[in-house]
């Protein structure tokens, strides 16, 4: 039995006229994040980390935002093919945590919404995916003119 780690990272520009969406769910906010797919930092972050972790790359080489296909797709059904990509590698989901960086909306009220979310799409038990919500601040453009996520996720095999 081996164990493996990975991480993962994104940020996407707020923007009026867009629908905020975020860990899955749909956030009540007068922006959204600009982006070729749905632009859910989250699940883009998460991605990375179980691509990471099964030493599969990174989310841009498996979908890339120069396919029209992709356009305005739902992050999760880039989680579930991700998931399918993860297990085909032969690897279990052992957990999954993150940190999303916004000021503004306040988003620790949406977390257990988000969780049930990604643990479905996920299909891991309840426990194994933790989302943390944190602010910059307002010392720093991410958070205000941004949001961004960080993953973690451990994956074995
Ligand atoms: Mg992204």
């Amino acid at each position: 039995m081996s164990y493996r780690i990975g991480i993962g990272y994104d940020i996407h520009k707020l923007v009026k006229g867009r629908k905020l969406m975020l860990g899955g769910i749909l956030v009540p906010f007068d922006k959204g994040l600009l982006a070729h797919s749905d632009g859910d930092v989250v699940i883009h972050a998460i991605c990375d980390a179980l691509l990471g972790a099964s030493g599969l790359g990174d989310i841009g080489v498996h979908f890339p935002d120069s396919d029209k296909k992709y356009k305005d797709i739902s992050s999760l059904e880039l989680l579930k093919e991700t998931v399918k990509k993860v297990k085909a590698s032969g690897n279990k989901i052992i957990n999954i945590d993150t940190v999303i960086i916004a000021d503004k909306p306040r988003l620790a009220s949406y977390r257990k919404e988000m969780v049930d979310k990604l643990q479905q799409a996920l299909k891991i038990n309840n426990g194994a995916v933790n989302i943390k919500a944190a602010t910059n601040e307002g010392v720093s453009p991410v958070g205000l003119r941004a949001i961004s996520s960080y993953a973690v996720a451990l994956l074995e095999r």
